[in-house]
């Protein structure tokens, strides 16, 4: 019953903690591991980067024999193969890179049953020498699956036909009842097709998926002065419930207390209060006894409230997955719900204070990273859903009409000149400085950093004193949001020319930016990372 179903899912999602780290799954992986577990054939067709492995690697371990998997390329696999390894999952690759010696004991550890995921090159595993050796892992392991990477490879419809791909298929017919998933990110209905059939996919379950949920509002608000009012006047104007999610457990405990002092029904929900206090609060929320659960990221997983119509970020989110993930809660009848992300000046202090803290380097490298694709999403103009799905490597046209920036477009103006000193500024000097540091030189500073580099000597210096610090750093940022120029991600921020930026150095391309509100500005303008 219900009851079994939950203790299933509950499993799997202990299985995705223990494994990978992970929370929460992605859309639609839960039900293609589902499937998959169940032995059914599988088309699964998500962007780039959504998270297709998982599909086959989970289902690889939980299931008793090999999972073999086809994939295209070397570098690929070794990839693939050491994050596996990295999280302590047996598994391994056999390609041409290898010498014999090297193929003959990962082909015992195999046998040993020591591994749970083989990824090979399809001309190897149709090879002469290789099909005896496959048919052992058969009688003396078992196959668990057939996991087809990249299976668009087998369509001449396709953009990146192979044709040792098509021999796939005779996988099918010496072992008919081993599932196989063929697995893409093409969304062609046309190369779709041709997978099941080239393939020889028996009744797939076919899953498409995409990480858009249209019925989600995503909006972004300066953090005013007084932010405790302006968070109780939006709750008043929203029908329904909601969760406001708050970083530390004392602003919880404290706007949950306050809220319920101003008439609305709130309960706070973190991981400091008891178990029974916490299940208590979670089961008054979704049975509507209160409106309002004012919690900590500790709260949301695996709570089933179809009807959320708010999700309220009053603390910047950690990075754009969990804040895909916590403002995912809402909507999910999918009616119209709403994510507010309410964006603090302090807050951003705050969280680089946290991120200054961490001893370890690499990761305090990535906590900065994924700091800057968070801000690059509340400051930025372009659609939000544009921005989230990029996220996820799907490409997501724009206009969506339900988000704050294509509602209320801020008003542009054309900055192609300024944009070319700015450019030509990166380039002079040879495309190794940060942001601050460009407007810097534009705006002639008698820094002695620049005079050292020889920079006051440059044809850009100075040429921007025309134009405020502030409105340069809106026009830098803007160029970075809209992809016209790169910032690295890693070590201390870069910024690059691409392709787009040389079409604006020689006038192929105008520039529209939008000018920063006074408020926003306030907020913002001050950031610089
Ligand atoms: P694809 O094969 O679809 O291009 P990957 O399987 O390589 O994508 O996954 C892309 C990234 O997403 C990887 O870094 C992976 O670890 C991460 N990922 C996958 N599933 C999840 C999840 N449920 N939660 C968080 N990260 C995930
Ligand atoms: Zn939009």
């Amino acid at each position: 019953g219900t009851q079994d179903m939950m203790y299933q899912l509950n499993s799997l999602e202990t299985a995705l903690k223990q494994y990978f780290g992970y929370d929460n799954f992605r859309p639609g992986q839960r039900q293609i591991i589902e499937e998959a577990l169940q032995n059914r054939d599988l088309l699964v067709i998500m962007p780039t980067g959504g998270g297709k492995s998982l599909c086959f690697q989970l289902p690889a371990l939980l299931k008793p024999g090999l999972t073999v998997v086809v994939s295209p390329l070397i570098s690929l696999m070794q990839d693939q193969v050491d994050a596996l390894l990295d999280n302590g999952i047996g598994a391994t690759f056999l390609n041409s890179s290898l010498g014999l010696s090297e193929i003959r004991s990962r082909e015992m550890a195999i046998l040993k049953n020591k591994i749970k995921l083989l990824y090979v090159a399809p001309e190897r595993l149709l090879s002469e020498k290789f099909t005896p050796f496959l048919d052992k892992i058969a009688l003396d392991v078992g196959i668990s699956a057939f996991a087809i990477d990249e299976a668009h490879c087998v369509s001449e419809w396709g953009h990146d036909f192979r044709p040792e791909y098509r021999q796939l298929r005779q996988l099918r017919q010496r072992y008919p009842s081993v599932p196989m998933f063929g697995l893409t990110a093409t969304a062609t209905k046309r190369v779709q097709e041709d997978i099941i059939v080239q393939l020889g996919l028996k009744n797939p379950g076919v899953h498409i998926a995409s990480f858009n949920r249209p019925n989600l509002y995503y909006d972004v608000r300066p953090k005013q002065q007084r932010s405790y009012d302006q968070l109780l006047k939006y709750i008043r104007t929203q029908k329904g419930s909601g969760i406001v999610y708050c970083l530390s457990r004392r602003n919880v405990d404290e706007i949950a207390f306050r809220l319920q002092k101003d008439g609305i029904s709130a309960l706070p929900y973190h991981a400091g209060m008891t178990d029974e206090a916490r299940t208590l609060n979670q089961t008054r929320f979704i049975r509507d006894d209160a409106q309002v659960m004012v919690a900590t990221i500790a709260f949301g997983m695996g709570i089933n409230k179809l009807d959320v119509r708010f999700v309220v970020h009053f603390d910047l989110p950690r990075n754009l997955e969990s804040y895909y993930q916590e403002s995912g809660r809402a909507g999910r009848d999918g009616e119209p719900a709403k994510c507010t992300i309410f964006l603090g000046f302090g807050d951003l202090k705050k969280i680089e204070y946290i991120i200054e803290q961490k001893s370890n380097p690499q990761e305090k490298k990535i906590a900065q990273q994924q700091l800057r694709q968070v801000i690059n999403y509340a400051e930025g103009t372009e659609c939000r859903r544009t921005i989230v799905l990029r996220y996820f490597g799907e490409r997501f046209q724009g206009n969506c009409d339900n988000c704050d920036n294509c509602r209320h477009p801020q008003p542009v103006e054309d900055w192609t000149i300024e944009a070319q000193k700015f450019l030509s500024c990166v380039a002079r000097c040879r495309e190794r400085f940060g942001m601050s540091y460009i407007i810097d030189v534009l705006r002639g500073s008698n820094s002695r950093r620049i005079e050292q580099n020889g920079h006051h000597l440059l044809s850009t210096y100075g040429i921007g004193k025309d134009r405020t610090k502030e409105e340069w750093k809106n026009l830098g940022r803007s160029l970075i949001h809209q992809g016209l120029v790169d910032e690295t991600s890693d070590g201390l921020p870069v910024l690059k020319l691409n392709s787009r930026s040389w079409e604006i150095l020689r006038k192929q391309r105008s520039v529209q930016i939008a000018i920063a509100q006074k408020s926003a500005e306030n907020v913002l303008g001050k950031y610089n990372p």
